[in-house]
Order: structure tokens, then C-alpha cells, then sequence
């Protein structure tokens, strides 16, 4: 098979879908890869090397489309490209369908057969392909990185003739992959960190990294190792208890998601505003609206004194070990279904590729999609 890999067309996407190791092993595999010119230049990935992995360069965006069975996108399609593939080929991308339903119903009427990343179970035979969780810990990490940044303090404790700082404080709430990533960072970067979390599960995970665990009186596990939407009530009673820990950290970092839901709404204005002088938010959420009622997803913004930074995605901006790790999900999920001499043949009974599959034959195969969609 011809597999296709284009240039990310979305506004700051810096990420490729495959990285030249990568290629090589599929190459080797007997598929015959296609790279889009400049694909990789954004994640520093130039042409050339993608050439000694065995890649063909294509000149443009249209020839490479015509020619692909399979593409292979780190976003999920436009209409532009589902419209130039022929019918029946395949792309595999991170798709979040219920965000855009006319592509989905477009996948749907060209009869293309669309497998979507982020619906890939959290099964343990899965953890490699798992673009959430690579993705995530790169956020996690970077967050961390941007609080260091933004704020007026150091985070180390340091000894100097000049008098002995103290170390800042670091609050990291919701302590999933994204979470457990930033606690371990600003504790290498020498802050003093706590993490708090409504499954309690994450205590000992909180701990293990050397950080202190909150314990407040609510607890919220939801199904399959997520956690639940609160209620009204407990979320008055998580505001109370929270809120005199928040007063004292110098950077809090907030990554609170719930599956198919707007990123619960967390830290109040109340909240920023009993907040110290020069104190950083980092809203890792907000991307699903923000953990915070004052982020503007994309912007950093002042509020009396305490700096509200809601970025978007970051991935990108570690865009060559984001893209490399993008990549190594995306082999390890596409490699069982491929046979000896480099064809396409999945077994969609398998629980993996069945789950992940949205689109195929002119139906939306993935029940949640399509009630949002037909
Ligand atoms: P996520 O991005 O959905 O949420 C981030 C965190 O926010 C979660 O830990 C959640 O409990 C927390 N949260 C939600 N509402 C909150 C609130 N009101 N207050 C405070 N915290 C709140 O989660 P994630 O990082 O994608 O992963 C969550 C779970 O999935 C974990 O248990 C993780 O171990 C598991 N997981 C399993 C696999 C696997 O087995 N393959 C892979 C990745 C993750």
C-alpha cells in the first residue's frame, strides 16, 4: 500500500505524523511511504531524512492525496483532504469527531474508513499507542516549564552570599498523566510540590514523586480510572477546602478533565484573588474551556497581581519529541495490521482496532459520534 503523510495544515501545528525511524521500519515492511515537502520541517525533521529512511518526497499537497491509501495526519482531516482521497482509503489521525461533525458526516459520505487516535482503549496491551498519554506528558512537563518561567520567583532554594532563597511552592490539581508529568518537573526544578486529585488513587502516585498528596473530604472516581463530574454540593465543599491551599502557593497548575465533558470550573475569581502577589496559573485545561473561570484559552492574562496563562497546544511546541512520540503510537497501532508483503488487512473484530474505528462503508461506526452527528 501507498501511505501518505502530509504537511499539518492547522494554524500552529508544528507536529508531523511520522518521524524518518519510523519510516524506515514501515519501508522495511514492504509499504511504499510518501512525505509531503516540508512536512517535517516544523518538528525539524528536514526532507533528506526523510529519503534515507526510504520515503518518496511528493511535490504537493493534491499528488499526494490522489496517490494515498492510507494517510496518515497528527490533526484530524480537512474537508480539502478528505475530498481529494479516493473512496475507501483510509486515514488514521486524532479526530475528536463530536468537535466537528460535518468532517465526520463528510468521512462518512466518501466512504472513507477513518480511525481515530484518542478513541484507542486505555487497555494495557494499548498503552504504546496511546497518543493521549504521550501528548499529555509532554503538556505536563511543558506546563511546568511555563509557571518557571512566568513567575517572579525561583523555584530551587538557593544558598548565595546574597542570602538564602526559599524554594516556591507548586500546587498541581488533578494528578492524571498531564498532572503526575508537572509534579515530577518542578520537583527537578527544585519547588517544593503538592498534588491534589479527586481519585484517591493518585495519592500514592502523588507521593512516589516526592510530592505532598491534599486530601480533601470528596472523592469522585468515575468509571474506568477517570473520575466523575461533581456535584453542586461537593463542588461548594471542594471550593472551601481548596481555597486555603491555593492562598499559598506561588504557581498552581491545574489539569482537571473529565471524559466528554467541559473541563470543570475549579478556581474562582474569588480564588485568584486571595492569591499572592506575582502568583502564576497555569490552565493546562484550557483547551476544554479552563480549570479556571478567568482563563482565555490561548492567552496569558493579569488579574490584580496573579498571572492567568491558558495555553493551547503545547505538543506542538515540543514539536520534534511530540511528533517522535506521535509516531511511535501511530506504528504500534498500524503495524498489526499490516501483513508480510506491506498490505492493509485489520481484523476489525479486534477489541482495539474495533473501539478506535469511527467511519467505514459510508457508516459512522463509533455509536456516540454518530448520535452526535445523524
Ligand atoms: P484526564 O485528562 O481525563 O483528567 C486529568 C485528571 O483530572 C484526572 O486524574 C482526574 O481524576 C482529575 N480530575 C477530574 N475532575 C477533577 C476535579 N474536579 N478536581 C480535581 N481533579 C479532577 O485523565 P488522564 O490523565 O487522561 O488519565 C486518567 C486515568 O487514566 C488515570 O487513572 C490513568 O492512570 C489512566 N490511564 C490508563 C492508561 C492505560 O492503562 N493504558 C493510559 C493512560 C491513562
Amino acid at each position: 500500500i501507498k501511505l501518505a503523510i502530509p504537511k499539518e495544515s492547522a494554524s500552529g501545528e508544528r507536529r508531523v505524523a511520522m518521524e524518518p525511524g519510523t519510516v524506515k521500519r514501515l519501508t522495511q515492511l514492504g509499504v511504499e511511504v510518501l512525505v509531503q515537502k516540508g512536512a517535517g520541517d516544523k518538528a525539524h525533521f528536514p526532507d533528506a531524512v526523510f529519503e534515507e529512511g526510504g520515503a518518496r518526497i511528493v511535490g504537493t499537497a493534491a499528488t499526494l492525496l490522489k496517490e494515498a491509501d492510507l494517510l496518515l495526519k497528527v490533526q484530524g482531516p480537512t474537508a480539502k483532504e478528505i475530498k481529494a482521497l479516493r473512496e475507501g482509503a483510509v486515514v488514521i489521525a486524532t479526530v475528536h469527531g463530536h468537535r466537528t461533525p460535518e468532517l465526520v458526516a463528510q468521512l462518512r459520505d466518501r466512504k472513507l474508513t477513518c480511525f481515530a487516535m484518542e478513541l484507542i482503549p486505555r487497555i494495557s496491551r494499548a498503552q504504546s499507542m496511546d497518543v493521549l498519554s504521550s501528548q499529555a506528558a509532554i503538556a505536563g512537563y511543558k506546563a511546568a516549564i511555563m509557571g518557571a518561567d512566568l513567575s517572579c520567583r525561583f523555584f530551587p532554594m538557593l544558598t548565595t552570599a546574597a542570602g538564602t532563597i526559599r524554594p516556591a511552592t507548586v500546587l498541581v490539581i488533578g494528578a492524571g498523566v498531564a498532572g503526575l508529568q508537572a509534579i515530577a518537573t518542578a520537583r527537578r526544578l527544585g519547588a517544593i510540590v503538592q498534588g491534589y486529585d479527586v481519585r484517591s488513587a493518585t495519592k500514592e502516585q502523588v507521593e512516589s514523586l516526592g510530592a505532598k498528596f491534599i486530601q480533601l473530604s470528596i472523592k469522585a472516581e468515575g468509571e474506568g480510572g477517570y473520575a466523575r463530574e461533581l456535584t453542586d454540593e461537593e463542588k461548594a465543599q471542594q471550593a472551601e477546602e481548596l481555597a486555603a491551599y491555593i492562598a499559598k502557593v506561588d504557581v498552581l497548575i491545574t489539569t482537571a478533565a473529565i471524559p466528554g465533558r467541559a473541563s470543570p470550573k475549579i478556581i474562582s475569581e474569588g480564588m485568584v484573588a486571595g492569591m499572592k502577589p506575582g502568583a502564576v496559573i497555569v490552565d493546562l485545561a484550557a483547551e476544554g474551556g479552563g480549570n479556571c473561570v478567568l482563563t482565555e484559552p490561548g492567552k496569558t492574562i493579569e488579574h490584580n497581581g496573579v498571572i492567568v496563562h491558558g495555553p493551547l497546544n503545547i505538543p506542538s511546541q515540543v514539536s520534534l519529541h511530540a511528533s517522535e512520540m506521535y509516531a511511535k503510537n501511530l506504528f504500534n497501532f498500524l503495524q498489526p495490521m499490516l501483513t508480510d508483503g506491506g498490505d492493509f488487512a485489520p481484523d476489525y473484530a479486534d477489541e482495539v482496532i474495533a473501539r478506535s474505528l469511527l467511519t467505514r462503508d459510508g457508516v459512522i461506526v463509533h455509536e456516540p459520534t454518530r448520535e452526535a452527528v445523524e
